[in-house]
């Protein structure tokens, strides 16, 4: 995924704005984080390996002084977690940072531009090698604004890139818009940020997204706006499902809304006799409301999470995930003990989390385990950045529905289907990228495609 966040002002404090912005897009990414800064004559960066508390204190943000910032939260869609992958990249030379949310499925053509300029793209992810290229038309005397145009028809793929000279910053999309970049303002500059919701945090005001296919540029306190490629619509709908903070708006529809509505289509399509709904927490919570109040049950909240530990999911290993859960949730027994329960979950993906919470819901002394997940099967691997991109690691690729049911435990299992899916979101089913579900990858995902089974 990864979360990024661009400031532009007046006064020198656009790092430690940039870093309450990383702030509220920790859950976008939770290995590293990294902030650049200019002073307008040079660019200054500061990275680290973990979560932005970890990373940086009051001594490092006071040697980041300028009107101008980008920063990043990194989670690793590439060659997993290490110091060398961490973002804003700055290159030996230091001209340009790149900060990058999303993925390039097929660097083909890339690789094959560069090599031929003369540079190793060896053990380069996706990210430095889009750096390379802005780097390599900037120092042949383009400007930032030719720069990105010219390296544009290179990148196949989903990217937000905050790209910052030392004067000016531009923000651009991929034409399809599938990750999330919006523009807002404050009373002396202009914010970029993955999500509106950190837009909130710096009491910046939402204006408009960086449209797919769109390079905005931030010069001299002005905007200016190019069309580079055409603009085609499909953002990540898992983007409503799952990866987006609640309080944030994603074309227009808060996220909230949309969860509470999955919950509610949920109910209509399977309205279960039960004493109690109980949401796995934190991001079916929305969800869960919907189904409860639509089909009048009490929501309950049985499941506890430490809100200090980092997602499960992102555990590199399987060991490690493993153990992550039951450090992760506990069970309120009075809550569970001798009901029929409704468990909400937003998602299931391999679907070893929910195995491990419905044996601790059956401990708890649950007499019935009905599981619902307000999303449809999820059969299709994932190449714009979700960390999801081997097929035989999605169960619902791989089991029938009540093989899943008996897998996880529960005694009976119903996912939302994929009109109700839609309908919630209430906007048109061709504004976004639904390949997770449907195995329809509008952007071509190259040699992954013969990796996949499409019967499924
Ligand atoms: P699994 O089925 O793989 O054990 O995990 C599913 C759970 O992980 C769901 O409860 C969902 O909230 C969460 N989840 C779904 N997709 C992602 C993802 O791409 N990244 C992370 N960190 N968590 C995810
Ligand atoms: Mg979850």
């Amino acid at each position: 995924m990864c979360g990024i966040f661009g400031y532009v002002g007046k006064s020198i404090n656009a790092a430690r704005l940039t870093y309450f912005g990383l702030y509220a897009l920790q859950h976008r990414g939770q290995e590293s984080s990294g902030i650049t800064v200019s002073d307008g004559k040079t660019l200054k960066t500061y990275k680290g390996m973990g979560l932005v508390a970890q990373v940086y204190n009051e001594a490092h943000l006071e040697k980041l002084k300028g009107p101008m910032a980008i920063g990043h939260n990194r989670y690793s869609t590439y060659a997993g977690s290490f110091f060398e992958h961490t973002q804003p990249f700055t290159g030996e030379e230091n001209i340009v940072a790149l900060a990058h949310n999303g993925n390039l499925p097929d660097t083909r053509k890339l690789i094959e531009f560069l090599n031929l300029k003369g540079f190793k793209t060896e053990g380069c992810s996706d990210s430095r090698l889009m750096h390379i290229t802005i780097t390599h038309f900037l120092r042949k005397g383009a400007s930032l604004e030719e720069a990105i145009k010219q390296a544009f028809p290179l990148f196949v793929g989903a990217f937000c890139l905050l790209v910052m000279t030392k004067d000016k910053i531009a923000a651009t999309r991929d034409q399809f818009g599938i990750r999330p970049l919006s523009i807002g303002t404050t009373n002396d500059g202009f914010v970029f940020a993955s999500e509106t919701c950190s837009l909130d945090t710096v009491n910046a005001k939402f204006i408009r997204d960086v449209n797919p296919g769109e390079m905005v540029v931030i010069e001299k306190g002005k905007l200016r706006s190019y069309q580079i490629a055409p603009p085609k619509q499909n953002l990540d709908i898992f983007e409503f499902v799952y990866f987006s903070r609640p309080d944030s708006t994603l074309l227009g529809k808060r996220v909230y809304k949309v969860r509470r509505n999955l919950g509610k289509e949920l109910a209509k399509e399977n309205p279960i006799k039960a004493d109690v709904v109980m949401p796995v927490p934190d991001s079916s919570l929305p969800a869960a409301v919907g189904y409860a109040s639509t089909i009048k049950l009490p929501l309950e909240f049985g499941l506890v999470k430490n809100r200090y530990l980092g997602r499960t999911f992102i555990m590199p290993d399987q060991k490690l995930r493993d153990r992550g859960v039951q450090m992760n949730m506990n069970t309120i027994k009075e809550v569970i003990n001798g009901k029929n329960v409704v468990v909400i979950d937003d998602s299931i993906v391999r679907g070893t989390t929910i195995k491990k919470l419905i044996r601790n819901i059956r401990e708890a002394g649950a007499k019935k385990v009905h599981l619902l997940s307000s999303c449809p099967p999820i059969r299709y691997p994932d190449f714009y950045g979700i960390d999801t991109p081997i097929q035989k690691n999605l169960i619902a690729a791989q089991m029938s529905i009540k093989d899943i049911e008996k897998f996880v435990g529960a005694d009976s299992l119903y996912y939302l289907s994929y009109k109700g899916l839609i309908k919630a979101t209430e906007l048109q089913e061709d504004v976004f990228c639904t390949s997770c579900f449907t195995g329809n990858y509008p952007i071509d995902i190259g040699d992954h495609k013969n990796g996949i089974r499409f019967d499924v």
